[in-house]
């Protein structure tokens, strides 16, 4: 690390397991190419390293990571080697709930109409976020089961909402709704509550109620209000509806793969876990994607945008504009992996992109 540099920005990167390892060096390659001032730091933590000597995350590692890092740049864990998939728990969830990265913003974003499996669908139809709670819910893993393996097993799994957990994160959406445009320059107008508080009562509830509050504090923007059923169905039948999506963590987990699918799969989609004024996580959407791994086949753009949405989070505006424009120069000269109707593998879309991002 060159400590003279103050504005260089430090990167942690973990490639982790699968694909995980050939996206991730793609994006590295795209964003040097792109000219950002960063720093990179490699960590090997993933099945591999678990395999070999046990070990999921060091016992100062997250805090390591908060301390000497800008930002955490991930790429996707889970091992068929590693049945309890021990590692991706302990790597990624305890990433989210350590360090607290409360805040899952999904951009859903379509690139190019081929990619949408709806019909007459535009790019510009297409153009919302989904802004998922991260560090409660059924996430948590609370509960437990009695009586395990006999006819009367019982298994309790634990919901869990804090008024503070639920608060800040329907305030991300609206501060995040006054702060970001659509990708036609249009201002941002409207955040839709998503949940299931018909059925679920004492969880929705609170929901209910603190997003009226916060609501209120924004009377600029329209607030709205969808049951989770209804959302899935109106997805599919008008992505238009959609502007900025807030939801609990497993319902944001559920419609977001919903929403990749509609913008090219889970190949082109990007993440980023974040806690405004601390070190975030960025990381694509997809998983390790074990059957696909090792062939030279998985899409990096997921992977690439992800590291243009970490730039724009730390200020670097043109370097991630660069970017995304190489992705959807790529994606409309069909210069993609097969998922996309290319015919490139990974390394090769990944040299396209960044060979468009450095001119
Ligand atoms: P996780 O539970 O970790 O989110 P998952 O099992 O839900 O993972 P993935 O590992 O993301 O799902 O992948 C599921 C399938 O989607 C893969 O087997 C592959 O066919 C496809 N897929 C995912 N990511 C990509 C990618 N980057 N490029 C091409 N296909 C992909």
């Amino acid at each position: 690390m060159d400590p003279q540099n103050t504005s260089r920005k430090r990167i942690a990167v973990i490639p982790g397991d699968g694909i995980g390892q050939e996206v991730i060096p793609q994006a590295l390659k795209v964003i040097r190419a792109a000219g950002a001032d960063v720093e990179f730091s490699e960590f090997d933590w993933g099945a591999d390293r678990y395999l070999r000597d046990g070990m999921t995350v060091p016992p100062d590692g997250f805090a390591m990571l908060s301390r000497d890092f800008d930002a955490v740049f991930a790429g996707a864990f889970g091992d068929p080697r590693v049945k309890t998939n021990i590692h991706a728990k302990e790597i990624l969830l305890g990433m989210r709930f350590q360090m607290d990265l409360y805040a899952n913003v999904r951009p859903v974003r379509l690139l190019d109409a081929t990619l949408c499996p709806l019909k007459d669908v535009a790019p510009k139809d297409v153009d919302f976020v989904v802004i998922r709670e991260n560090t409660e819910g059924v996430y948590i893993d609370a509960g437990g089961v009695f009586k395990q393996g006999t006819p009367d097993e019982i298994a309790i799994q634990e919901d869990i909402n804090t008024r503070k957990g639920v608060e800040r994160i329907i305030r991300y959406a609206f501060e995040y709704c006054e702060r970001h445009k659509k990708l036609d320059g249009s201002p941002r107008k409207r955040v839709l509550m998503c949940d299931k508080s018909n059925a679920m009562t004492h969880a929705g509830g609170l929901w209910q109620r603190v997003f009226k509050e916060v609501a209120g504090e924004f009377p600029q923007i329209a607030a709205q209000h969808m049951y989770v059923d209804a959302l899935c169905m109106q997805m599919v039948r008008d992505p238009r509806a959609f502007d900025v999506i807030v939801t609990n963590n497993m319902f944001g987990d559920i419609i977001t793969d919903l929403a990749a699918g509609l913008q090219g799969g889970l190949g082109m989609a990007a993440s980023g876990n974040i806690h405004p004024g601390k070190t975030s996580m960025f990381e694509p959407v997809h998983g390790s994607a074990p059957p696909i791994a090792g062939k030279n086949i998985a899409n990096p753009f997921g992977a690439i945008l992800t590291a243009a949405m970490m730039l724009g989070h730390l200020e670097l505006t043109k370097e991630a504009e660069k970017i995304e424009s190489a992705v959807l120069a790529a994606v409309l000269q069909k210069k993609t992996t097969q998922d996309m109707g290319g015919t490139l593998g990974t390394r090769e879309a990944g040299e396209w992109v960044a060979e468009r991002a450095s001119t």
